[in-house]
């Protein structure tokens, strides 16, 4: 097999964008009146080559997303992973939860009673909890995984009753909108529902992640309460599909 060779003009661009995202994620935090380090910035990795995300982490990324278990059980042994945390952002079917329970630090797209199930036995028969967040469809998009809202605490209700698991918060994807001011809504509604929720206090449910923001629209997520920003293309570069 030909060896890869990493494109030092993109190694550069790495790590520019990436210094420069950071800025921006804590400066919108600030302008927000909020505390820079309340939000985090995620890096993600899908379809990147493990040397443009060791770049990265080289630079303090301590936060990875991948979307696919497949491709981040692949990739994970070249990463530099040494106090990383690792989260799968991507939808997740029940016949991959084996093999990605005890892999990752965060399942943040669970949508489902039937999926939080499976990840609650298979988490018990290896002796440990895993830690969710609950992915909510905000625009209703039926092209899209993640509950509605309104049927988002009877979800969370069920959840909790299972062993093995702790739901941790919410995450979300909204709908491609036109103007920041569009999505904002969005942010907003999400941000609505997860102050709901956080004052429902629910045993053996913490509010403590609000996951939202892309590479598009980051700001305006953090400007309304989001305290961990997924952004991909905008680090790595626009991806290539194989
Ligand atoms: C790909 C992906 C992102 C990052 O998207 P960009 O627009 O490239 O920043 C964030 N969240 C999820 C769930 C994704 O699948």
């Amino acid at each position: 097999m030909e060896k890869f060779i990493p494109d030092s003009s993109r190694m550069q661009a790495v790590e520019d964008n990436y210094k420069a995202i950071l800025s921006r994620v804590k400066e919108s935090a600030v302008r927000a009146g909020r505390n820079p380090d309340d939000v985090r910035l995620m890096a993600v990795t899908k379809t990147v080559e493990s040397v443009y995300i060791n770049k990265a982490l080289d630079l303090g990324a301590d936060l990875i997303g991948e979307n696919r278990v497949q491709e981040f059980l692949g990739k994970k042994d070249e990463l530099h992973l040494d106090g990383v945390e690792k989260h799968l952002i991507g939808h997740l079917q029940t016949n991959k939860v084996k093999q990605i329970v005890g892999e990752v630090d965060m399942i943040e797209s669970v949508d489902s009673i039937k999926l939080a199930k499976e990840i609650s036995k298979v988490s018990s028969a290896k002796n440990l909890t895993t830690d969710i967040l609950v992915e909510v469809n905000v625009g209703k998009e039926e092209s899209k995984s993640g509950i509605y809202a309104e049927q988002l605490e009877e979800l969370l209700y069920q959840i909790a009753e299972l062993d093995s698991i702790k739901i941790k918060g919410l995450m979300t994807i909204p709908p491609i909108c036109d103007s920041e001011k569009e999505v904002s809504e969005y942010f907003a509604s999400m941000y609505q529902s997860f102050i709901d929720i956080k004052g429902k206090k629910i045993d053996n449910v913490d509010m403590e992640i609000l996951s939202m923001g892309m590479s598009g629209d980051f700001e305006a997520a953090v400007a309304n309460g989001s305290n961990i920003v997924r952004v991909g293309s905008a680090i790595f570069g626009e991806r290539k599909y194989f």
